[in-house]
């Protein structure tokens, strides 16, 4: 046995001893213990048997920059002497969490120039509904207390976050939704739209939000809160149709609309913010990930100043975070938003990688087992179907997880959505990089399909 193998051996059976996972199956881990991920630089990650792999996913989607920037652990090291720690309760401030608050702003849509700092994403939507509702109750209708959300949307693990996402196995633990909170269809043409259109299918799921907002009477809604683009529920992107139209229900009725930032900001769909990207013109938007590019905890609520006058009028907003705006997570943001542009690196995946990347994976689209490749900005996603044509499944095959299985052991980070692999690279990534993860991807599928084939004829 390698030094590595028992090295591996060892934090394994400490994972089995010691470690509750997250969204993990307990019974599976232990079977197979997890991977151990040991290191990383740029846009690899080497795990504990000195494996290198391409990250696909860059981390949870949030290493925006890549990995091993200096500038970002001098940042965090200078902050760590100078004031390690205060909070901004009470008031009381510090230089970092201020600064960061007006970078943002410098780059967010116009008229968004207010930032509420959380600790994560999720700590971010549950701001979310705690200020909306303590808004409309300022504004003296504080019967406006439902949030409308959509079916198979994501936006994060605390209670708020898991009730105003529409994930049924997340319902289905620890008695979720809480009370005021109602879903939507999501705008999933690939796998619901049956025989309608893109377009046609688009405008019949906006239309639910209008349905919804009717069913409850628009003086019950609080807001609509939505990802531009779904991730975690498998990288949705919504027809073309769906968003003007969602805009114009929006301006029927005086409710506010919550973009949720946390995977489409900072990049991801090649311009700042997916709202810039559609130009939704959002009254909060929950941003995270790629703020710090995932080096330390930090999330936040980006507020419109009109929304923010009426909070500004209000006396207390008696909420917060020990570490809103920890002030080592401030520092290492500020860093990579400058690195963020002066690098120039938004604009270089916009106008150079992420058009190759999407052209690229298209090629795979001629794959058995694919069934659809679509893309946007730095954002993949691969159906895996039985049957293109009727767009059927392998169903209860796990054919998603064989893949990403397969993907692993090939040196590539690729996530399964149920039969939908996922990809989001770091934003820096290259041409011949995204040419590794575009051959590794093919192989992986082929992987798979002689995997299946192999399961038929037994
Ligand atoms: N919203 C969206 C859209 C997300 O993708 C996530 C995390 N994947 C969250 C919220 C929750 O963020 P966190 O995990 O930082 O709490």
């Amino acid at each position: 046995m390698s030094v590595n193998d028992s090295r591996t051996q060892h934090w394994q059976a400490l994972s089995g001893e010691h470690h509750l996972a997250p969204f993990s199956d307990y019974g599976q881990l232990k079977e197979k213990g997890p991977r151990i991920i040991t290191r990383a630089q740029g846009v690899h990650l080497w795990d504990s048997e000195g494996q290198k792999i391409l990250d696909g996913m860059a981390g949870l989607w949030c290493v925006a920059i890549g990995y091993g920037r200096e500038e970002l652990v001098d940042a965090a090291q200078r902050q760590m002497r100078e004031l390690p720690y205060y909070n901004l309760f009470f008031q009381t401030a510090h230089p970092p969490a201020l600064e960061l608050a007006h970078a943002i702003t410098e780059v967010a849509p116009e008229g968004m120039s207010h930032v509420f700092f959380t600790g994560s994403g999720s700590e971010g939507n549950d701001t979310v509904l705690r200020m909306v509702r303590h808004y409309w109750a300022l504004k003296g209708k504080p019967q406006k207390q439902t949030l409308i959300g959509r079916i198979n949307g994501y936006h994060g693990s605390t209670v708020a976050g898991a009730s105003l996402g529409g994930m049924s196995g997340m319902h289905a633990q620890g008695g979720l939704p809480i009370p005021g909170i109602a879903h939507i269809p999501q705008p999933y043409w690939y796998g619901e739209g049956g025989d309608m259109t893109p377009e046609a299918f688009g405008i019949w799921a906006a239309e639910q939000l209008e349905q919804k907002i009717l069913e409850l009477g628009e003086d019950q809604v609080a807001a609509f809160i939505a990802e531009p683009i779904q991730g975690a529920g498998g990288v949705i992107i919504p027809p073309d149709s769906y968003w003007p139209k969602i805009k114009e229900i929006l301006a029927r009725y005086d409710i506010l609309f919550v973009a949720d930032e946390v995977i489409c900001g900072f990049g991801r769909t090649g311009e700042w913010f997916g709202s810039d990207y559609y130009d939704l013109k959002p009254d909060l938007m929950t941003i995270a990930k790629g703020l710090t590019s995932g080096y330390i905890p930090m999330g936040g609520v980006i507020v419109r100043d009109s929304v923010a006058q009426v909070l500004a009028e209000g006396g207390e907003f008696t909420h917060g975070f020990t570490y809103s705006g920890h002030p080592v997570a401030a520092a290492v943001g500020l860093e990579n938003l400058r690195i963020l542009r002066e690098e120039r690196i938004i604009e270089r995946a916009r106008t150079e990688t992420a058009p190759y990347l999407q052209q690229r994976l298209r090629e795979l689209q001629d794959h058995p087992l694919v069934g659809e490749v679509r893309g946007l900005g730095m954002l993949g996603a691969i159906e895996l179907v039985k049957d293109k044509a009727t767009r059927s499944r392998y169903e209860g095959q796990g054919v998603g997880m064989i893949c990403r299985n397969f993907c692993f052991a090939n040196g590539l980070v690729m996530r399964a959505v149920g039969d939908t692999m996922i990809i989001a690279p770091p934003l820096v990534i290259s041409h011949e990089e995204i040419d590794e993860l575009v051959e590794k991807a093919r192989r992986c599928l082929d992987l798979t399909l002689q995997s299946l084939e192999r399961a038929i004829d037994r």
